[in-house]
């Protein structure tokens, strides 16, 4: 196919390796941030190419698998009331709340529909004006101008029937929060290309130097990741820590300009909860003052409710790189696609799930807990 194949060329993948393995002279370290990096890895094995010297680690950049039970759990509140249409994109029907999940609100009668985008949500607050329509909104920072642009719509539309479920989340935060534990491993990021080109990269810029990491933005497709990580090697080889730009067919330093003001416009900073993480200061994104007859927490009163997150899943562990699904006693048995026990078994983008779909009938690799016992 015209413009992936080239990016799919494995003897051009096959050059990065050798030239990897050829600049690698002690252990490193790195962490791509987006799942969907992450399911690109996994699926065409490109870590099993990898000197046994460099590590990778899988990070948070899953919207739906760091959107917290909490989140969950007020949807399916929100979404069990029968004057609610509810709208969702189809891969949060399945994500485990405390107790049960949207799809089986929606088999007990709920209205959800799944959508491809919110404008769908506004269209549907038109055509049903008795109801009240809500969507549910999201994402990391590729998500956001649309999300904003539909609550726009809907403000100009006069609306008074539509509301959003914000639970969006920010990248920069995040990586400043793994680098910040003390027990960080990361020496190096892999940040995600979909979201720079949303943001540009200039926000990465002081995180590179005050943390001395390199951050290359990086695409998707196997020759865009095995640059972006002999990139990152190269850096950290040469002792730079900069962030540098592998994306530049998409992504400009200073992204779109256009989708930041519509953002900067209806949202605000906020501090979010990760799920499996808790809470990291001023890393997500709140509807501003100014919009909050929009806001669905407030129009069905459950902005206090507080839940615990469940145990049993260590996808906090592994969102920030510390474990690996093979490590978790349930990865395959008690947690499967089909009977999830934590998001990141859900998503399409979720570790979790790129492990099982690519690797259960394959031997699995050492683990990393395995790795850090055998030095
Ligand atoms: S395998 Fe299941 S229970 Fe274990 S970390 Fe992944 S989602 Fe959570």
């Amino acid at each position: 196919m015209k413009f992936l194949d080239e990016y799919r060329d494995p003897t051009a993948v096959r050059r990065y390796v050798r030239a990897i393995a050829e600049i690698t002279t002690r252990d490193w370290t790195i962490m791509e941030i987006c799942g969907g990096q992450t399911h690109s890895i996994v699926k065409f094995g490109l870590d099993s190419l990898l000197p046994d010297k460099i590590t990778l680690l899988h990070g948070p950049g899953c919207p739906v698998c760091v959107t917290p039970a909490e989140l969950i759990d007020k949807a399916i509140e929100i979404a069990s009331r029968p004057e609610v249409i509810f709208c969702s994109f189809g891969d949060m029907m399945r994500v485990p709340g405390t107790g049960k999940d949207l799809l089986s609100v929606k088999a007990a009668g709920g209205d959800i529909r799944m959508v491809y985008s919110p404008l769908d949500a506004v269209r549907l607050a038109r055509e049903n004006p008795h109801r009240q329509v809500v969507f549910f909104a999201i994402g990391f920072e590729t998500t956001a101008p649309a999300n904003a642009m539909a609550v726009m719509q809907a403000k100009q539309s006069g609306l008074k029937n539509f509301t959003v479920l914000v639970s969006h989340v920010l990248v920069p935060p995040a990586i400043e929060a793994i680098l910040s534990s003390p027990d960080n491993r990361v020496q190096g990021f892999l940040a995600a290309g979909h979201v720079c080109a949303v943001m540009g990269y200039t926000e990465y810029e002081p995180i590179a130097e005050q943390f001395r990491v390199p951050i290359v933005v990086t695409g998707f497709e196997p020759l865009d990741i095995i640059q972006g990580i002999y990139l990152c090697i190269k850096q950290l080889e040469e002792k730079r820590f900069e962030v540098e730009n592998a994306y530049s067919r998409v992504v400009n330093r200073e992204g779109n300009r256009t989708a930041q003001r519509v953002m900067g416009d209806l949202f605000r900073v906020v501090n979010r909860k990760w799920r499996g993480i808790g809470e990291i200061p001023a890393s997500g994104l709140g509807l501003k003052e100014e919009y909050k007859e929009f806001d669905a927490e407030l129009r069905f009163g459950v902005a206090g409710k507080k839940v615990e997150e469940a145990t049993e899943c260590i996808s906090g562990l592994i969102l920030r790189g510390m474990k690996k699904p093979p490590d978790c006693p349930a990865y395959g048995t008690k947690c499967t696609p089909e009977h999830p026990l934590g998001a990141t078994m859900v998503s399409s983008e979720g570790t979790c799930a790129a492990y099982y779909s690519y690797r259960r009938l394959a031997p699995l690799g050492k683990s990393e807990s395995q790795r850090q016992k055998n030095g």
